[in-house]
């Protein structure tokens, strides 16, 4: 019997590189695209090393967990970090990034994450990169959890190294991700005598021995699974249309958080402003006197396979993850993740209206 995961020829130089411009093309991006193969902290943390040093002054926006760890590598870089943190159930302002940079006009780098998953917001990141353009500092942008869902565009933006991963909305594997890098990133790295070189984390050793080579040899054995994956999934978001993939994304937010509401017995939405709510995942709060990983629990007992999760850390208290993202962004999904939800709060002792949920939801669909 053949096993298709295995016995497979490596990955040419050249098959890598299409896959580089196919990604690319799906950030609309003319920037140099280098895909990293792990996991979307591989370039996380790399391109925070590679461009932050002793004389960088960092505004580290702080709308979720993944802000918290940017702070703790930028600390650990020796940059200057101005932490500028919101409440997780709202999203940061353009005005709020301006009056740091009044307040602290050294500020030469910005880490933003555009949606956070964890916790369910998405920031205005077109309205923030004109700030950050006009002040002239770096940009620097984890849009893992946008990408597939809502629009983004590093070009248009002013995105100096925007990273992307494929296990959320695109549907694809978490074992490889990519990062778009302009210019003035690279003259930044090629600049930092503390840029990870010859380093499993270098972005710089792709530039050099990658890209200016003009990508004919690769830097070691790629990773044929991922990039396959990777492709694959490329190429499904492109026959389905990408447009159509992040207005599956918009719908299915705008009906679990619809449902939700309707669902009632207390359960409100965690992100209070809906043009705060990420279309990647809708994140709740239970009726007071639940707790939020309980009701998770018991769903997952009513329905196994449905896309809850609670919140991760201390959020597991308080927040109900419905992660409808991929190939989970339907209206299957969303009716199962509340009438799972509804059980779970019928079970606790709560009165919930799911033929009403189930309403709101498909009205909302739209
Ligand atoms: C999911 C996600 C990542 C990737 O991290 P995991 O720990 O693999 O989930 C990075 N950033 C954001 C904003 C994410 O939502």
């Amino acid at each position: 019997m053949t096993n298709l995961l295995l016995d497979l020829p490596p990955l040419s130089a050249a098959r890598f590189a299409s896959i580089e411009d196919r990604v690319a093309r799906l950030l609309g991006t003319g920037q140099d695209v280098v895909i990293t193969q792990g996991e979307a902290l591989l370039p996380l943390e790399g391109a925070i090393r590679a461009t932050a040093g002793p004389g960088t002054t960092a505004l580290n926006v702080i709308t979720g967990p993944y802000g918290q760890t940017f702070g703790d590598w930028l600390r650990d870089c020796g940059a200057t970090v101005v932490d500028l943190a919101v409440p997780f159930h709202t999203a940061v302002t353009a005005a709020q990034v301006r009056d740091a940079f009044a307040e602290h006009p050294e500020i030469d780098f910005v880490s933003l994450v555009h949606a956070e998953a964890a916790t369910g917001n998405t920031n205005p990141v077109a309205a923030i990169g004109e700030v950050v353009r006009e002040h002239g500092a770096l940009f620097y942008l984890d849009a893992v959890a946008s990408v597939g869902a809502e629009p983004v565009l590093p070009d248009a933006w002013g995105v100096d190294l925007c990273v992307i991963g494929a296990q959320k909305a695109m549907g694809g594997p978490a074992g490889v991700s990519a990062v778009s890098v302009s210019e003035r990133a690279w003259a930044r790295m090629a600049a930092n005598p503390n840029a990870p070189r010859r380093s499993y984390l270098s972005l710089l050793d792709w530039k050099e021995r990658w890209i200016d080579g003009g990508r004919r040899t690769l830097l070691h054995a790629p990773a044929q699974l991922e990039m396959l994956a990777l492709e694959a999934c490329v190429e499904r978001i492109e026959a389905e249309g990408l447009e159509t993939v992040m207005r599956r994304h918009a719908s299915a937010a705008a009906a679990t958080r619809a449902g939700a509401v309707a669902l009632g017995g207390g359960v409100t939405p965690y992100v209070r402003d809906a043009g705060d709510a990420a279309p990647v995942a809708t994140t709740l709060r239970g009726p007071s006197g639940t707790t939020a990983s309980e009701l998770v629990a018991r769903a997952l007992a009513a329905d196994p396979g449905v896309p809850l999760a609670a919140g991760g850390g201390e959020l597991a208290r308080e927040m109900v993850r419905v992660n409808h993202y991929g190939a989970e962004a339907t209206r299957g999904a969303v009716r199962r993740c509340l009438t799972a939800l509804g059980a779970a709060l019928a079970d606790a002792g709560v009165s919930v209206d799911l033929a009403g949920a189930l309403a709101a939801a498909e009205r909302a669909w739209g």
